[in-house]
């Protein structure tokens, strides 16, 4: 029969030099630990890279695996020093199962970032039996170790929005239309944020100068921004912040009569969302509202006819004149908010249509938008902006240097 340790070192992947040399069960732990050890006498120097160079010494070190059955699963090895005679150096060898400085294997690495694109950080931690700062870290560090080597060379058409995350305020979030990818964020909401997304392009090979597009919302602090930092790019309004805006102004309106009309209550949801996504109390709620006569009904009307102009926009039909007749009905509504908003629509009716003509209208702000909305609410709350940003740029940076989903390939050798 063959010795145990064979078979696992075979089930975890291990080569030569390396295999496991005892394992140890602990059931009321729920822990299973592998020995490793490295069998050479004779190995090449980390450092210059000579071969045949003799073992020095060896240090103790530890990693997290992925679990065996119920059991939570623990490499340990003797990881050899060489002592270089070429160099003079001595070095620890890596070891082919994990990153260097990392308490966990690749394979339980990878597993963390696929669960973590799925789930809140803090249940990933619950159900892998770590502690959720050292995930906090580990995350982080694989993050910017893959941001590290992903490329913007090839970024012509971006896209740039803001974003209040709760304790931690605003971020602004720099995004690649083409590619639909987050590329950058930053704290803030001021001019400074394009400053700090330039020196970052230019860090990943892209260029500011090579930016033809950029689609934004009416801030006057963006859009002297991108005149004064993206100066080949024209600048043009993506209509998922014109709905926003919309929508603060129906929210406005609603705040301002619920005072009046306690009928109003609880229907904020409704007002806001889409009416395909609407529960059985937000339908009955909402077909009332639309035969009450109420300024909230009017200003819904409003925000909903201005989604329906975008939308068509966006299958094909030029918005301009239909834009041009909502603004006439908007100056004219009586809602002072939406008056507001009509206004703002009039001055900037060449940059929506530019946004239509440069194809930057075609939701890519508004799906990102969603992704990254859906991460943080299942966070329910980020400590660091460091945490805040890996989630982001985990479940929208498209980063391709991320370890892979770890059961394509069940090994644990690189
Ligand atoms: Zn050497």
């Amino acid at each position: 029969m063959q010795d145990p340790s064979n078979l696992f070192t075979v089930a975890l992947g291990l080569q030569s030099p390396w295999e496991v040399s005892d394992v140890r069960f602990e059931p009321e732990a729920g822990e299973i630990h592998f020995e490793v050890a490295c069998t050479a006498r004779r190995l090449s120097c980390p450092a210059c890279g000579a071969d045949e160079q003799p073992v020095h010494d060896s240090r103790k070190r530890s990693w997290q695996h992925l679990h065996f059955f119920q059991y939570r699963a623990y490499l340990h090895a003797q990881v050899p020093r060489v002592r270089c005679g070429k160099c003079g150096k001595t070095s620890q060898v890596a070891v082919p199962w994990a990153r260097p400085r990392s308490g966990f294997t690749l394979l339980f690495e990878a597993l963390v970032v696929t669960l973590s694109q799925r789930m809140p950080v803090r249940q990933v931690a619950a159900l892998l039996g770590v502690n959720p700062g050292r995930l906090w870290q580990a995350l982080g560090a694989l993050v910017e170790g893959a941001r590290e080597q992903e490329s913007f060379e090839g970024v012509r058409r971006i896209g740039v929005d803001e974003k209040h995350v709760g304790r931690l305020g605003y971020i602004t979030l720099f995004h690649d239309a083409d590619r639909r990818r987050v590329l950058f964020g930053t704290p803030g909401r001021d001019g400074a944020t394009f400053e700090r997304f330039c020196e970052d392009l230019a860090s990943h090979g892209g260029s500011p100068e090579a930016i033809e597009a950029v689609s934004m919302d009416f801030s006057g602090a963006f859009q002297a921004a991108a005149a004064k930092h993206l100066p080949a790019a024209r600048r043009c309004l993506d209509p998922f912040h014109l709905v926003k805006l919309a929508n603060a102004a129906l929210d406005e309106v609603r705040r301002a009569e619920v005072k009046q009309e306690a009928s109003l209550r609880g229907i904020r949801w409704g007002t806001l969302k889409d009416a395909h996504d609407w529960t059985g109390p937000q339908l009955v709620k909402m077909h009332w509202l639309q035969r009450s006569g109420l300024k909230t009904a009017r200003a819904w009307r409003l925000k909903e006819r201005l989604r329906e102009i975008l939308r068509q926009g966006r299958e094909g039909s030029f918005p301009l004149e239909a834009l041009r007749a909502w603004v006439s009905w908007a100056r004219r509504c009586r809602l002072l908010p939406f008056k507001r908003l009509g206004a703002t629509v009039r001055d900037h009716l060449e940059a929506i249509c530019e946004g239509y003509r440069l194809g930057l209208s075609n939701g890519t702000a508004e799906s990102l938008n969603a992704t990254v909305q859906a991460a943080i609410v299942r966070a329910r709350g980020f400590r660091t902006q460091r945490n805040l940003m890996s989630v982001i740029y985990l479940v929208a940076g498209k980063l391709t240097h991320l370890p892979a989903p770890p059961f394509a390939n069940a090994s644990i050798t690189t």
